[in-house]
This record gives structure tokens, C-alpha cells and sequence, in this order.
């Protein structure tokens, strides 16, 4: 049945970055579509805010360049502004080990440097699905990870190596091992195919704007005009009798034959819920760690750390109240007004949801101890800003499988359904900014634009 020429023939649910990208790209091919947000402006996760002389960003402070941000930013207006590259000072990292910050490999004893030396002869993997802390323990000894892997996934993911499956988050670990019997071999002989594949491009550092990373997402919002609606939130999906899905939204229902779907897992599995009840369901199974973010504004000579790297991560081990904080104003320019820092730290994760619940003058107690207790910071900030957000960052744990196939399930089940949320397959933005793209083109397969009566 053909569609009524005022109906999109894609709808876009979410303006995070993976349907900005998704749309960006559907509006170069010359798709009918509507992006509907719940929100008041566009950019999901990404939240840059500006106060007093300070840049905050609430959500990512950094992007790794890769080759699907390239083509996403090619999709803005040529006057937006070119991404600006971390300082080199940011390439310097620490941990923190006990109860002072190190460089990363000096939080190892010689017998941990040893037993990561003996990787190449460790174990082979179980047939089992394998949790990080059994592949890093088996393959690079408990002090790898105690003070190198577990810090490092709780600075991504907020999570948990006993939880998180191997195969899904270390996706490249996982891949050396299988390939070249050793994690280390594997790593080598990966970069040393690559500095000898001189023609590929290669990304290094990281990256932001001068005005924080909402300067983008507004960016590749603009053009969308009145084909993105803010403040709409769309409440259900289903398909009528006619195999065109309806979704309702708290203004109205919206027919189409398409939908990328963006949001996080537990929203997918109510919306999909009239849909397919029992697929649905499973979605809602997909664990997500809360995180607490506090942005401290501070004038320099309250802090007698240098602040020359990019920040610190905590070990569980080492029983801190925080799990990090990054330097903000020493990775990218003009972050804090003169003379003055930015730290944001970051508290829960999976480990500890409880914290959420502590009042702000608990948190801030904690946050200044031990800001003091690791940089040596004294008296009180110029600044200090708290966000709490109860499901922050989608986990990849044991059983992820079947999150993936459920997904896969879904969309072969019921065409013209895409799935394009950061619970599937890679949280960084650039993995968020490749599924969009990907999502725009999956639909370009199953129907071409010029099919559509009344298309833009
Ligand atoms: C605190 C924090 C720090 C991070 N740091 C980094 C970092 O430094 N580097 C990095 O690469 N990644 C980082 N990430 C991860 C990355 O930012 C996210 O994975 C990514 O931005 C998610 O983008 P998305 O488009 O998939 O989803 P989202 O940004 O979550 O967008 C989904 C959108 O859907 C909308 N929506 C939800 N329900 C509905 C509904 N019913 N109707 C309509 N709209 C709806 C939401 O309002 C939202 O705008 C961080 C994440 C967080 C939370």
C-alpha cells in the first residue's frame, strides 16, 4: 500500500550522535525522514555547558578520531569549526597506586613485569565465554590486572572485570590471542602490519572543539531544520495492518516504513513492547552502570600537583571514594578562565551505585579528601558542579550473545526495524557515529529514496 506523501519514510527515534549521524547521512541521500527527540536539544549523552569562564562537558570529554567521525563531519556546514587535537601533555597518564600517582607501568613490581613478559606461554583460552578478569589474570598476571586493566575499564566503562565479557569489550585482546596464540605477538604484529601499510591513514590523539563537543551535535543539527522535532517523546511502536509501523508519541501518532531506533536498551524494550512483547523483554536485561560526575573549578595554586597528563584513574584496589578524574584544562585549551583549573571526577560505576544516593555535601566531602589526599589540593574550589546519572554507560556482560542475537531477532522479524543503540556494539562515539552511518545505508538497501512519493 503506498504511503500518504505527508508520512516519512524513515523516522529517526533519538538526536544522540548516532541519529544525528544516521540523519545527516539519510538527508544527503534525499530521504523523507523525521528525527523525534524527547529531550530539548539535540546531542543525547554529549552536553556541553559554559559557566562562568569554565567549558564543562557532562557527558564524553574526548573523541578518538576514526574514519566514520571524518565522514560525519564532512556532512556540516564547511564554516563549522575543525576539531582541535588534545595537548601533548594529555599523552601522560596516571594511576593511582598506593596512594600516589604513577606513570602506568611503574604501578608494577618486577615479578608483575615478569609474569607480564611470560604472556606468550600462558594458558590457552577455556571453550567458555570468558569474564576480563579470568583472560587478564590467565594471560597478563593479577598486578596487570589490578593496576592496569581494572582502572583502564573503569575509565571507560564504569564497570566491572569479573562482569564484563571479554569477547565484547576487549574485542582486540580477545582477537590476539586467537589469531597469533599470544596477546603481546598479536599486538606487535598488528602494529608493525600497520606502520608497513604506510598508505592507510592514521588517527592519533584525541579530539574536541574549542567550544566543547555540543558545538558539533548542534552542528549537524541545524540543517536538519523542522525534519528534527525537540521535546517529542515517542511512547510506543507498532505496525498497523497495513506492515507501515505506527509509533506514538506524546503529540501525535507517525506513520513509516523505517525506523531507526537509538535510544538505550530499557526505553528500546518498552517501546517495542506492543510490537513483540517477548523479544522486547530481553532488552530490558541489559545492565547499565550509573556515574557520578563533579566538574571542580580551582585556581592553580590551591593544587600542588602539576597536572601534566591527562588525568588519573583509581584501582579498585587502592579503596578510593572516586574512580578518577580527569585534568580537564590541561588536555584542551581554554577550558577554565586564567590562572584557574578544571578537574572533573568521576564517582559509582558499577562497583558502586550506592553513592548515588549520598546527598551533594557527602559527595563533595569525598571529592575534596581526595583531591587533597592525591594532587594535594587545598581549600575551597572556585567552582563544583555535580551530575548523577542512575544509567550511564551500557555493559557488555557475560550472556551480551544474546542481547546481540534478540537485537538481530527483532530487526529480521520485523523489516524496516533498526536497531542502532550504544548497548549493542561500542560506546565511544565514534562506534555510535559508524552505527548511524551504517543504519542511514542499511536503509538505502532496503529502499531506495526515489521510491517515495512526495520525497524530499
Ligand atoms: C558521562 C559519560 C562520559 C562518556 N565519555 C566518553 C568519552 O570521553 N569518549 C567517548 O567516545 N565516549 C564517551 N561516552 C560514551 C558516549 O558518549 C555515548 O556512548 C554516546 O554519546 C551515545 O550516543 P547515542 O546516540 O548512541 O545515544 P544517546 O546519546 O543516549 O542518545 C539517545 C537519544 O534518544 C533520546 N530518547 C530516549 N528515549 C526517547 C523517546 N522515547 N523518544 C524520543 N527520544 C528518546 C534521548 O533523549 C537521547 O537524546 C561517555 C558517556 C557518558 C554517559
Amino acid at each position: 500500500m503506498p504511503s500518504d506523501s505527508t508520512d516519512p519514510q524513515v523516522v529517526v527515534v533519538g538526536s544522540g550522535i548516532a541519529g544525528l549521524s544516521a540523519a545527516c547521512r539519510l538527508q544527503q541521500l534525499g530521504y523523507s525522514f523525521l528525527v523525534i527527540e524527547a529531550s530539548h536539544r539535540p546531542g543525547g549523552a554529549i552536553h556541553t555547558e559554559q559557566r562562568r569562564g569554565y567549558l564543562l562537558e557532562w557527558g564524553p570529554n574526548t573523541v578518538r578520531p576514526t574514519a566514520a567521525m571524518d565522514t560525519v563531519l564532512a556532512l556540516r556546514s564547511p564554516e563549522d569549526p575543525d576539531p582541535i587535537g588534545s595537548s601533548s601533555i594529555a599523552q601522560k597518564r596516571y594511576i593511582v597506586c598506593k596512594g600516589r600517582l604513577r606513570t602506568p607501568l611503574r604501578t608494577l613490581s618486577c615479578s608483575g613485569f615478569q609474569r607480564l613478559l611470560q604472556e606468550p606461554a600462558a594458558r590457552r583460552a577455556p571453550g567458555l565465554e570468558e569474564n576480563i578478569a579470568s583472560l587478564v589474570r590467565r594471560r597478563l598476571g593479577q598486578e596487570c590486572l589490578d593496576y592496569l586493566v581494572d582502572p583502564f575499564l573503569s575509565g571507560i566503562y564504569a564497570g566491572d572485570p569479573q562482569r564484563l565479557s571479554a569477547r565484547h569489550v576487549l574485542r582486540p585482546l580477545a582477537r590476539y590471542e586467537k589469531n597469533s596464540g599470544s596477546i603481546l605477538r598479536g599486538a606487535l604484529t598488528e602494529t608493525l602490519g600497520r606502520a608497513l601499510r604506510k598508505k592507510q591513514k592514521s588517527y592519533n590523539g584525541l579530539r574536541s572543539f574549542p567550544a566543547g563537543l555540543s558545538s558539533m551535535t548542534q552542528a549537524l543539527a541545524a540543517p536538519l531544520g523542522n525534519r528534527l522535532e525537540l521535546g517529542r517523546t515517542v511512547t510506543s511502536i507498532q505496525k498497523k495492518t497495513d506492515q507501515r509501523f505506527l509509533l506514538d508519541t506524546d503529540s501525535g501518532p507517525v506513520s513509516t516504513d523505517q525506523i531507526i531506533l537509538t535510544t538505550p536498551a530499557h526505553t528500546a524494550s518498552h517501546l517495542l513492547h506492543p510490537l513483540d512483547p517477548s523479544l522486547a523483554s530481553h532488552l530490558d536485561s541489559v545492565p547499565y552502570a550509573p556515574m557520578i560526575t563533579v566538574q571542580v573549578g580551582v585556581h592553580r595554586d590551591q593544587i600542588a600537583h602539576p597536572l601534566d597528563g591527562f588525568g588519573f584513574l583509581c584501582p579498585s584496589q587502592e579503596n578510593r571514594k572516586i574512580l578518577g578524574a580527569l585534568f580537564t584544562s590541561s588536555i584542551f585549551a581554554d577550558r577554565a578562565p586564567r590562572e584557574h583549573a578544571l578537574l572533573t571526577v568521576f564517582m559509582g560505576g558499577r562497583k558502586h551505585p550506592e553513592l548515588l544516593s549520598l546527598s551533594d555535601n557527602r559527595l563533595t566531602d569525598h571529592v575534596l579528601s581526595e583531591l587533597d589526599s592525591l594532587i594535594g589540593m587545598r581549600g575551597s574550589p572556585d567552582l563544583l558542579r555535580i551530575q548523577r546519572l542512575p544509567q550511564a554507560i551500557p555493559q557488555y556482560e557475560l550472556g551480551h550473545d544474546r542481547i546481540l542475537e534478540t537485537a538481530q531477532n527483532l530487526e529480521s522479524k520485523h523489516s524496516g526495524l533498526i536497531l542502532a543503540g550504544n548497548w549493542l556494539n561500542g560506546i565511544s562515539v565514534g562506534d555510535c557515529m559508524e552505527r548511524g552511518l551504517r543504519a542511514a545505508d542499511q536503509i538505502l538497501q532496503n529502499r531506495p529514496p526515489e521510491q517515495v512519493s512526495g520525497n524530499a
